[in-house]
């Protein structure tokens, strides 16, 4: 069985009046994978790129860092269908077993990276419009519904019909609930098929659902909310793309877990997400800021701060100059395998060098300030000094990530945006000798 147990609810201002546990305020809990994972919330998964967090071998992620889910998107692997079978489908075992995901990870499976990237194509009712590293295409929703028998992710979550304007027009609203809905209708009744045929009469286990909330307003979206309330009993979980609708949720769903599906923003966002009783967060702005050679130093403490005091950095760019011979730790007292063996020297002169293990020692270190952070908030909860912890984090830390100066690794297309007339993500690693630009070389 999949659970999700409430376990506190930080008492706020706002809470205060609240019956709900954790309609509308930070609460800690517990859940339970049918496939023996336990996860205390609020809690991150790391996204992947290929079913790979960046710049971190199986080995790495499982030895050193806390990283406990991770968040794979199917259209990292499809981009030989329909022509060609992709390896994912011809490969004799599950997602996992491909991907070499450790044992102790548990695995959300998307139909699309997070933030997805917007198709020039509009849905139809049978298919989605993805992006795969050779390009843009549709996937049949009952590729992605039949898919998930095949791969047996921990996690599945439903697909959400989102239009690509950010204010869509009555009938598209509609639309958008009433596919929406089909499409979590096929994948229930797939996965519940599944539990109950099952031949040797013992229940297959059945991965969690989490269905899609729609970024509407909860009038434009009732009688979506009002179709899952329904089916209430069949789903493990809700899922949102944007923190701003959070609160459409009606009280019959309140007590299933909520994940973010792209957090971009940094901590100041997980906070505020926190805040309005969201459980689950894809932390994609972990990435970004390894990427950028940036080390992250915050902490959710309850330490007192002056409010006259300047706010400190969140992170700090590893490409400055001034770090060529420092020999002390990324971050003094963190207890990473990055901060126990290397010094900020070596880092930077990694960077400097193109050398992969500066990043592969970034992220590990990054994470771990990622794990702390999370456990700080479950803490604060627990022990009733939430509200004091948040106010005191934004007195103490600025709002924004430095930005980062030096140039990251290759960057892949269908990782980033662009429109016509962008300058080249990358810059080119050779140059014709004869091109009168030697002096530049
Ligand atoms: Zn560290």
């Amino acid at each position: 069985m999949n659970t999700f147990r409430v376990l506190k609810t930080a008492v706020t201002d706002v809470a205060a009046t609240t019956t709900q546990p954790g309609a509308t305020a930070a609460r800690t809990g517990v859940l339970n994978l049918s496939k023996g994972f336990t996860l205390q919330t609020p809690n991150f998964l790391a996204p992947t790129s290929r079913g790979v967090v960046p710049h971190l071998s199986p080995d790495n992620l499982e030895k050193n860092t806390g990283v406990e889910g991770v968040y794979v998107a199917l259209e990292d692997f499809i981009e030989k269908a329909p022509q060609r079978v992709p390896p994912l489908y011809t490969y004799p075992s599950t997602l996992r077993s491909f991907i070499s995901l450790p044992k102790s990870t548990f695995l959300v499976l998307s139909p699309r990276r997070s933030p997805a990237i917007t198709c020039p194509k509009a849905n139809s009712d049978a298919n989605l419009s993805i992006l795969t590293s050779v390009g843009f295409r549709d996937l049949p929703i009952k590729d992605y519904v039949s898919a998930i028998v095949r791969l047996e992710p921990d996690i599945v979550l439903g697909i959400a019909d989102i239009a690509n304007t950010v204010s869509p027009g009555k009938n598209r609203v509609q639309k958008m609930a009433m596919r929406t809905e089909k499409w979590l209708d096929e994948l229930l009744g797939r996965v519940y098929e599944c539990e109950d045929g099952s031949k040797d009469g013992e229940k297959k286990t059945v991965p969690a659902v989490f269905a899609p909330i729609l970024p509407l307003e909860k009038e434009r979206q009732r009688f979506y909310l009002s179709h899952l309330v329904e089916n209430v009993e069949k789903l493990s979980g809700l899922v949102f793309t944007s923190a701003d609708f959070v609160d459409v949720v009606p009280e019959e769903l309140g007590g299933l877990p909520k994940l973010q599906s792209d957090v971009m923003g940094g901590p100041h966002q997980v906070l505020e997400m926190v805040g309005r009783g969201s459980d689950l967060f894809n932390v994609g702005f972990v990435g970004a800021t390894t990427d950028a050679g940036i080390a992250l130093h915050f902490t959710f403490s309850a330490d007192e701060v002056g409010d006259g005091e300047e706010k400190l950095e969140l992170a700090t760019d590893m490409w400055d100059a001034k770090f060529a011979t420092d020999l002390s730790p990324l971050d003094e007292g963190c207890e990473c395998y990055t901060c126990k063996v290397h010094h900020k020297a070596y880092i930077r002169h990694c960077l400097e060098a193109k050398e992969m293990t500066a990043w592969v020692l970034l992220q590990i270190h990054n994470l771990k300030v990622v794990e702390r952070f999370f456990g700080g908030i479950r803490k604060s909860i627990e022990e009733g000094w939430w509200e004091k912890g948040r106010s005191g984090f934004e007195k103490k830390y600025k709002s924004e990530m430095p930005v980062g100066t030096g140039l990251g690794p290759r960057l892949r297309g269908y990782q980033y945006k662009s429109v016509g007339g962008d300058k080249k993500l990358n810059e080119p690693a050779y140059r014709s000798l004869d091109s009168g630009d030697e002096d530049e070389l």
